[in-house]
């Protein structure tokens, strides 16, 4: 079974006074017992559709009078162009029920449910989440979700990165302990992954250019609007590049999403309610960068209590970007800051190659990225300065051992990436079955 006419297309006119064959879902219906409206919707659209007992007869018209609200249906009929809804309108000449909602259990996601939900209505949509995917706000935001994985891709291979995998089982923490899931492995203990970065620099100098998007995970306990517990991660690694050159790609191709979002999915921000100018701001100037320390300083001249030598924790980003009209990116930060992986200043020790990009209304850090530590010698000082085992990290060590050179890279959140141009009040808004820290269901 093929399908040749889609409700998009009705809605431009394309069809108007020819006989289409409609393929979708029952979004609503009412009617009389001579006359039925049924809003058709299919994954590009809703379009009425009048339904006539005298032209489609008694056994069609009851049958779609009992199509309840999902069921899917087959309709034909003749495209008129009419002052109503969308402009046009389909007379069905035939009509069949291809999939039946039964009555006894109508499709739960109402207006009533939602209102009288146990445990209120964000819980109701997230245990009804297979079901809740179908419907307009869902359906928009995965399309321009679509669409960001999209740009990034395009931005990567437009300009001859390789996309690479990564393992996701293994040994060793990337960021940290405190967030690794631990799976039993045949008698061992391994760890989901939380960046493909060690295993993407292992595969640099032999790709020399290369970016992955793929799942990460983190064991974050606490549950916020900016973390999940499985993330999807658009990593890139870049050989014989500085932090500056790395901070080029990360504003790039961020610029280069939201302007891709602009191009073809316009429709989809304003539905969710997005200022349009304030995307075309993100696509159109350039990110300013910031050192930590001057950071610091204007955190202390706000009255925010920060010792130099303490990461920014979101409480501090927030605070420092209530006032930045595009992202920002802040470089520097104090060596012992940031993990063993990140490349010392040889201009001053004290520091590191870095950057974090913060976005601004309150949506956080975006990416991580810098310059990787990249001789023998200074690896293993950095490791042991950490007080890291280095059994874990041999392979990682080795790659220093046969030809170390200059590189970097960055990792950027995506669906972080998604809440903050699509303006979503939750960062599980802009994927199909968010995970935290409570929920694995459904
Ligand atoms: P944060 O401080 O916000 O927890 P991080 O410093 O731990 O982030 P990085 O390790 O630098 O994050 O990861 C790179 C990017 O991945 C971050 O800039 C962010 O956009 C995204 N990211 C990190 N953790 C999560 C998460 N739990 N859920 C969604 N995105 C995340
Ligand atoms: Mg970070």
């Amino acid at each position: 079974m093929t399908k040749d006419t889609w409700i998009g297309d009705v809605r431009t006119g394309e069809h108007d006074g020819a006989e289409v064959e409609l393929k979708g879902w029952v979004h609503r219906s009412r009617g009389s017992n001579k006359i039925r409206f049924i809003v058709l919707r299919d994954s590009t659209g809703t379009v009425q559709c009048v339904i006539k007992r005298e032209v489609v007869g008694d056994e069609t018209f009851e049958a779609m009078k009992g199509a309840l609200v999902e069921s899917s249906v087959i309709l034909t009929g003749i495209v008129e162009s009419t002052e109503r809804e969308h402009g046009h309108e389909v007379q069905v000449t035939s009509a069949v029920v291809v999939g039946p909602v039964n009555p006894e259990r109508p499709f739960p996601i109402t207006e009533s449910a939602m209102a009288e939900a146990e445990g209120g209505e964000t819980e109701f949509l997230l245990d009804n989440r297979h079901l809740y995917l179908r419907t307009g706000r869902m359906t928009s935001m995965l399309k321009m979700r679509s669409t960001v994985f999209g740009a990034i891709h395009s931005y990567f291979r437009d300009r001859d990165f390789i996309e690479y995998q990564a393992p996701n089982f293994v040994a060793g923490a990337v960021e940290g302990g405190s967030t690794l899931f631990e799976v039993p492995y045949f008698g061992r203990t391994a760890y989901l992954t939380q960046s493909w970065q060690l295993y993407a620099e292992a595969a640099m100098p032999a790709l020399e250019r290369l970016y992955t998007m793929a799942p990460s995970f983190r064991a974050e306990k606490s549950r916020t609007r900016r973390h999940l517990t499985e993330f999807w991660h658009a990593e890139m690694e870049m050989a014989w590049a500085s932090n500056d050159d790395i901070m080029v790609h990360g504003e790039g191709v961020v610029r280069h999403i939201a302007r891709s979002l602009l191009d073809e999915r316009e429709a989809e921000l304003i539905e969710q309610g997005r200022d349009l100018n304030l995307v075309a701001r993100y696509a159109d100037s350039p990110y300013p960068r910031m050192r930590y320390d001057e950071a610091v300083e204007t955190l202390q001249g706000m009255g925010v209590e920060i010792e130099w030598g303490q990461d920014l924790d979101y409480s501090k980003e927030k605070v420092l970007t209530a006032d930045f009209d595009v992202p920002t990116f802040l470089t520097h930060y104090p060596r012992i800051a940031k993990p063993f992986y990140h490349r010392p200043d040889p201009d001053d020790t004290k520091y590191v190659l870095c950057h974090d990009l913060l976005a601004p209304e309150g949506y956080g850090e975006i990416i991580g990225g810098g310059e990787r530590t990249w001789s023998e010698k200074e690896i293993l000082e950095r490791i042991d300065e950490e007080g890291t085992p280095r059994d874990a990290y041999e392979f990682y060590i080795d790659i220093r051992r046969y030809g170390g050179v200059p590189h970097g890279g960055f990792g950027l959140g995506v669906d972080r990436v998604c809440a903050w141009l699509t303006g979503a009040e939750h960062i599980r808004e802009t994927i199909a079955f968010p995970r935290d820290s409570r929920r694995v269901t459904p």
